[in-house]
């Protein structure tokens, strides 16, 4: 008797959830929305004339507590200068096998030359394919974005286009003066990205515009 009841238990839990609405999604083929805040992949921004925002201050370098970062600056050639500072990133890599994800880089740069995006399908067959290099960072001059695998079946590149919420909250440090006044600036290819949901565009700004 007791097993019959045991067994009827298991049956109404299991007749229960199949009217219940499913949690989980055919991946890849169908994608959760992700949170505004999400931390995908990084990437090297440019103003929107094609200068490169990175100045080289290996800032991010140093906050980095998964020591991934490796950052040279050099100082920009007088005839053609690659930033608008003094010096530029001349090489950059990110060992993504070791980044945490964390973000503290992205809070660290003072030109916002580093976001994050909503990309995180990166899996690589061989390690040092994973050490993401200066030109599959840094976005196009037309502002489109570089991917060691730009073909890969899970790859949707408009999801490098997407920056964190964090930096776009109009509000970042919590202060109520900053409330709906943008606080980063424009980038190629996206202008200026649209605040966080949530959040007002500033006085004189409308969301995304160029
Ligand atoms: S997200 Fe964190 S761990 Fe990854 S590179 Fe940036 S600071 Fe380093
Ligand atoms: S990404 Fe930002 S913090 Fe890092 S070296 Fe370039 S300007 Fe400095």
């Amino acid at each position: 008797m007791g097993v019959i009841r045991i067994f009827a238990k298991g049956l109404a839990v299991t007749f229960r959830q199949m009217f219940r609405p499913r949690v989980t999604t055919s991946y890849p083929q169908e994608k959760r929305v992700k949170p505004q805040r999400f931390h995908g992949r990084h990437v090297l921004n440019r103003h929107p004339d094609g200068m490169e925002k990175c100045i080289g201050c290996e800032l991010c370098a140093g906050v980095c507590p998964a020591r991934c970062i490796y950052v040279r600056g050099a100082d920009n050639p007088p005839e053609e200068p690659v930033s608008p500072g003094e010096r530029y990133g001349f090489i950059y890599e990110i060992n993504m096998l070791r980044c945490i994800f964390c973000g503290l880089c992205v809070e660290a740069c003072p030109t916002e030359a580093i976001t994050m995006t909503q990309l995180f399908e990166m899996s690589v067959t061989e390690r040092d394919d994973a050490i993401y290099t200066r030109d599959e960072l840094l976005v196009n001059p037309d502002g489109s974005p570089n991917h060691p695998q730009p073909d890969g079946p899970l790859i949707d590149l408009e999801e490098l286009t997407i920056a964190d919420g964090w930096m776009r909250a109009t509000a970042s440090s919590g202060r109520a003066a900053y409330e709906g006044i943008p606080g980063w600036t424009p980038s190629a290819g996206v202008g200026l990205r649209p605040p966080e949901q949530g959040q007002a565009p500033g006085p004189d700004q409308d969301a995304g515009a160029e």
